[in-house]
C-alpha cells in the first residue's frame, strides 16, 4: 500500500478494473481493515455550530471563531489546529457577509489546493502522488457537468481569491472531477449529510453491488469495515451507490456518476431484480403493457423527485406523494422499490414538518423491504431503524422504540465498532430510556 504500510491489506492491479485493494490474510464481518485520515475536508454549512470544523466532534456548547463568528470549535486546540484552512475563508465570510455562497465542491477543492501548496513547500511529494492517482474522467465529463464545474469554478475565483493561487482551467477542471469522482459524503448515523473529503487510500476501492466492506466516519477519519467474512486474496469491495435499485437502475448511475458499468454477481444474475420490481398480485393481473407504463412512471417520479424537492414546500411535496403513491399502487406492490422510494420521501417530509405520527406511518411500510432487499449489514436500514425508534421514543411508545433502537445498534456495532462514539451514545441512551 502507499502511503502508511497497512497490515493485512495490499495494492493489485485487477486486470479488468485497474488498481484495487485486496486482503493477504482473513477479516471476520465486523473487523477494522484501515482507517484512513483525509487528505482535505470539509464540514457543511449548514451543520456549523452542530460539529467542530477541525476534529467533526458533535456537541453543544462549542466555541465561535471570534473573528467571522460563523465557524466553531470544541476549544483553542482545535481552533488552532483548522487556522490553515480556515484562514481561507474566515475573512472573505466577514466581507461577502449573507452573500458568501460557494458550493461545498468549491470550500473542499480550495482546501486540497491549500493542502497542496504547503505540501510542495515542505516538499513531501507522497500524498500529492496519491491524489494524482485519483480517477479524474476529466475527458469524460458531459455537457451538463461541465456546466456545473464551471459553476463551481467561478464560485472558487469569487469567493476564494485572497489566499489562494489557481492552476489554469484545465487542471481546475481535473480537480473538480477527481472530487465528483472520489468525494465521500460524510454523514451521521441518520444518513444527514455532515461534509465532504477525499481519502485517497479509500478512493482506491472498487465497487460491487454485493460489497465486502464498509465506510463509515469517525471524525472526518473514514474507517473501513468488513461486512462479509472475508479470507486471504479477496478484494476490498464497497458499494458506491443506493443498492435498493434493480440492476438497470444501478448501473445507469454508475455510468452517469462513475464512467463503468458493474459486472458483479448481482449484475449478473439480477437475482434480487423481480422482488424489487415486484408488481401487486390480484385475481386479474395487470397487462404486461400497463405494468411497463407504470414503471416508467415510476422511474421517472422517483428521478424527478430531487429537482422537485428544491422546487416545492412541504405540503405540495406531501400531496405529490400520496398522487403518485395513489397511481402506483393500483399496479405495483407495496414493497415494489419505486414505492418505497416515495413513502421514503413522505417520511423525511413529514419528520420535517413535524408530523410524528405521518412519519412513523410511512417509516413502517420500509423496514420489512428494506431488511430484505439491502445487504445483511446496510446502514440504509440502521439509520431506517434509528429514526423510527427516535420518532417512537418521541411518541412515548418506549418498547417499540427501544426495540427499533435494538435493531440499529445491532447493525452499527458491526459497521461502525461497538467503540463508536455513535453506538457509545445509543447504549447510554438506551439505559437512560
Ligand atoms: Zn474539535
Ligand atoms: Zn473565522
Ligand atoms: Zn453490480
Amino acid at each position: 500500500m502507499t502511503g502508511v504500510g497497512i497490515d493485512g491489506i495490499e495494492r493489485f492491479q485487477s486486470p479488468d478494473k485497474g488498481r484495487g485493494l485486496r486482503v493477504t490474510r482473513a477479516f471476520h464481518v465486523g473487523e477494522l481493515l484501515f482507517s484512513c485520515p483525509p487528505y482535505s475536508y470539509v464540514l457543511s454549512a449548514q451543520e456549523r455550530g452542530a460539529y467542530c470544523e477541525f476534529c467533526f466532534n458533535r456537541k453543544e456548547s462549542l466555541a465561535r471563531c471570534g473573528k467571522c463568528k460563523k465557524a466553531y470549535y470544541c476549544n483553542v486546540t482545535c481552533q488552532k489546529g483548522d487556522w490553515a484552512v480556515h484562514k481561507l475563508e474566515c475573512s472573505a465570510m466577514v466581507a461577502f457577509g449573507e452573500k458568501w455562497c460557494p458550493s461545498e465542491s468549491s470550500r473542499l477543492v480550495a482546501r486540497i489546493l491549500a493542502t497542496k501548496k504547503t505540501q510542495k513547500e515542505r516538499s513531501a511529494s507522497e500524498k500529492i502522488l496519491l491524489v494524482a492517482d485519483m480517477q479524474s474522467h476529466a475527458e469524460d465529463v458531459d455537457n451538463e457537468k461541465r456546466d456545473n464545474i464551471q459553476a463551481d469554478a467561478a464560485g472558487l475565483h469569487r469567493f476564494f481569491s485572497k489566499h489562494m493561487d489557481f492552476p489554469d482551467s484545465k487542471e481546475l477542471l481535473s480537480l473538480f472531477s477527481q472530487v465528483s469522482c472520489n468525494g465521500f459524503t460524510i454523514e451521521d448515523e441518520e444518513l444527514s449529510h455532515i461534509g465532504t473529503a477525499v481519502y485517497p487510500d479509500v478512493a482506491l476501492i472498487n465497487h460491487s453491488c454485493v460489497p465486502s466492506v464498509i465506510v463509515t466516519f469517525k471524525g472526518p477519519n473514514a474507517e473501513v469495515r468488513a461486512v462479509k467474512d472475508m479470507k486471504a486474496g479477496d478484494e476490498v469491495l464497497i458499494s458506491y451507490i443506493d443498492l435498493l435499485y434493480p440492476t438497470d437502475d444501478r448501473n445507469g448511475r454508475l455510468r452517469e456518476s462513475y464512467y463503468f458499468s458493474c459486472d458483479c454477481a448481482e449484475c449478473h444474475t439480477k437475482s434480487k431484480d423481480k422482488l424489487k420490481l415486484k408488481v401487486r398480485e390480484r385475481v386479474k393481473p395487470a397487462e404486461a403493457e400497463a405494468v411497463t407504463a407504470m414503471l416508467h412512471y415510476a422511474r421517472k417520479t422517483t428521478r424527478d423527485f430531487r429537482e422537485l424537492k428544491r422546487l416545492k414546500t412541504p405540503s405540495e411535496l406531501l400531496e405529490i406523494c400520496e398522487q403518485s403513491l395513489e397511481e402506483m399502487c393500483g399496479v405495483l406492490d407495496a414493497a415494489n422499490v419505486y414505492v418505497l422510494h416515495v413513502n421514503y420521501q413522505a417520511m423525511g417530509v413529514c419528520v420535517y414538518q413535524g408530523d410524528l405520527h405521518g412519519a412513523v406511518r410511512y417509516g413502517e411500510k420500509l423496514l420489512q423491504p428494506f431488511s430484505q432487499l439491502y445487504p445483511a449489514y446496510s446502514l440504509n436500514v440502521s439509520s431506517l431503524y434509528l429514526k423510527l425508534s427516535r420518532l417512537y421514543l418521541a411518541l412515548d411508545k418506549r418498547s417499540a422504540g427501544i426495540s427499533a433502537l435494538k435493531k440499529a445498534m445491532s447493525i452499527m456495532e458491526v459497521t461502525h465498532g461497538k467503540d463508536h462514539p455513535y453506538v457509545r451514545e445509543l447504549l447510554k441512551q438506551l439505559k437512560e430510556t
